[in-house]
């Protein structure tokens, strides 16, 4: 009986052993394309995608994905694509694959986001961003629009309005015309809805107009593969039918179990669910259940946490669990 039990945990530890290999393999495994000579777009699963710009004194890096592990190892390769040390990050938004990477990143660097995409990291995710990781937080923060020169390149940063999150940014690489759109594009994916982090299905159709006034021709969605013009097109077209679907499903009084029977989806052919079990879900219930919340106002958008004199700002980093956590593991996803 010992030899047995003996044997079976050698076998758990075993398997242990290979699933902690796959999913380290998965978390560290990136895949490199260029979308002109001087923007490369960095790949991951578990991850927001990467853009890097190359300019004369070194790299801008737009996004930093999920974990520090990657964030070292994003740094490495921007650096050697982006033609030198990391000359600024920008995040898109303040979801946690899209900003957990950044404390690979040199504390003093210069981190750019939305105003709003700083306030709900130092509140709602403040556990992470304690000690060392403090010095990596957002440090130039607008409302608007933000301009940089950077060794003969310009980068635009828009706030283009309320979609995926409420604090979006969209960044403009102006010679090469190409837009890294963040999570404001899911391509061929099905999208969430922070509606508690200020997104919005009703607004994000406007806020996708805004996009395509802007001068681009290719664009790198938050996920999904590099796409063009007409992908921006193509989804706000499904953002259109998911909206006015759901909408007139409410208005007619149905349930959700209603509104899942029968609301009719044709704009999302081809689109790819995605899972991370216990973590989210994106698929076709998903973002209808969160139009459906948004319309009921079943969910509606938490207050923009803002401290008058935080400790972050006079440059000491909280403890841990200092600020409360509104928000749930699916919504800080993706
Ligand atoms: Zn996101």
């Amino acid at each position: 009986m010992r030899k047995i039990l003996g044997t079976a945990a050698v076998v758990l530890i075993g398997l242990a052993g290979i699933g902690a290999v796959v999913v380290f393999n998965r978390v560290t495994s990136f895949e490199v394309e260029p979308v002109t000579d001087d923007v490369h777009v960095i790949y991951n699963a578990i991850g927001g995608n990467v853009g890097v710009l190359r300019t004369e004194l070194g790299a801008v890096v737009v996004d930093t994905m999920t974990f520090r592990l990657q964030g070292q190892q994003i740094r490495e390769l921007a650096e050697r694509l982006g033609g030198g040390p990391t000359q600024a990050i920008i995040n898109t938004h303040y979801h946690r694959d899209h900003t957990h990477g950044n404390p690979a990143f040199a504390v003093g660097a210069r981190f750019v986001a939305t105003q709003r995409t700083r306030d709900y990291l130092m509140h709602w995710d403040s556990a992470y961003w304690d000690e060392d990781a403090a010095g990596t937080l957002p440090n130039q923060t607008f409302e608007s629009s933000h301009e940089m020169q950077i060794g003969g390149k310009t980068v635009r940063s828009h706030h283009l309005g309320a979609g995926h999150t409420g604090g979006d940014l969209v960044v403009l690489f102006v010679e090469d015309r190409v837009l890294h759109a963040g999570d404001l594009l899911f391509h061929l994916q099905y999208p969430t809805i922070d509606i508690r982090g200020g997104g919005s299905a009703r607004e994000w159709d406007a806020t996708m107009d805004r996009m395509l006034e802007l001068d681009f021709d290719s664009v790198i969605p938050g996920h999904g593969r590099v796409t063009d013009r007409e992908g921006v097109v193509a989804f706000q077209r499904f953002l259109r039918e998911l909206w006015r679907e759901v909408e007139a499903a409410v208005a007619a009084g149905k349930s959700l179990e209603e509104t899942l029977a029968t609301v009719h989806l044709t704009e999302d052919g081809g689109y790819e669910a995605r899972s991370i079990p216990f973590v989210m879900s994106r698929d076709r219930d998903s973002v209808i259940g969160r139009a459906y919340a948004e319309a009921t106002g079943a969910i509606r958008a938490a207050p923009v946490p803002r401290s008058v004199s935080s400790r972050w700002d006079r440059g000491i980093a909280p403890g841990r669990n200092t600020a409360s956590t509104a928000v749930t593991l699916e919504d800080r996803s993706s």
